[in-house]
């Protein structure tokens, strides 16, 4: 998922911001020019805040150096003002989205959820460059938990299998994790890619 950082959220900035300062790629960037760029990494997730890998990117981190803001204090805040069902930042197609995020796709923005489940089944059988080269997948890539296309998961319960998980890794694995799924959100400099996924059906490679 890193690679999906990578590609489709830090690539883009960087050429957009490059563009910004008027020094698009492959022109250098002059020492000193730069942007500044605020990151809403809030303090529970401070291990979370990097700095960019570029120099004319500088990563601010407000709600940590600013304001001393934690994950209740931005979910005080966003009620406050009416905001109280904002969703964790992520893309569309997320591993790690947990249950009630792929219900919330598909019953309430059809087009998003045919979407997701066309990507599934491009990225089955891995990327076309990978395969081509050599490096093809051992197995199927799926999106949802339970590895099979979204259409067939079972997100509208938990299934036995993924209780019988729960048991074996009791204190590993919350409950909560395959309802609202992973609790972080994930954002270009803090990805929650990095974080291995668990394996709870005993399928990975
Ligand atoms: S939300 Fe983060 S972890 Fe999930 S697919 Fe996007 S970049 Fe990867």
């Amino acid at each position: 998922m890193q690679r999906s950082t990578g590609e489709y959220k830090i690539k883009p900035i960087k050429k957009k911001v490059r563009e910004l300062l008027d020094h698009p790629y492959p022109s250098r960037v002059p020492k000193g020019v730069f942007v500044e760029q605020w990151v809403g990494i809030s303090t529970d997730e401070f291990h979370r805040a990097k700095d960019a890998d570029v120099k004319y990117m500088r990563n601010r981190h407000p709600l940590i150096t600013d304001m001393d803001w934690s994950r209740a204090d931005c979910v005080r805040y966003l009620t406050s003002i009416g905001l109280a069902e904002t969703p964790k930042s992520s893309c569309l197609g997320c591993p790690f989205h947990g249950n009630a995020q792929w219900r919330a796709i598909r019953d309430h923005s059809p087009e998003e959820w045919a979407d997701v489940g066309e990507f599934n089944a491009a990225i089955r059988e891995g990327n076309a460059r990978a395969n081509a080269t050599g490096n093809k997948l051992l197995r199927q890539a799926f999106l949802h938990r339970s590895r099979v296309p979204l259409n067939q998961a079972p997100i509208d319960h938990v299934t036995a299998a993924e209780w019988a998980a729960l048991q074996e890794e009791i204190g590993a694995l919350d409950t909560a994790d395959l309802e609202e799924g992973v609790a972080d959100g994930c954002s270009p400099w803090a990805c929650r890619g990095s974080d291995p996924v668990r394996d709870e059906f005993g399928l990975a490679a």
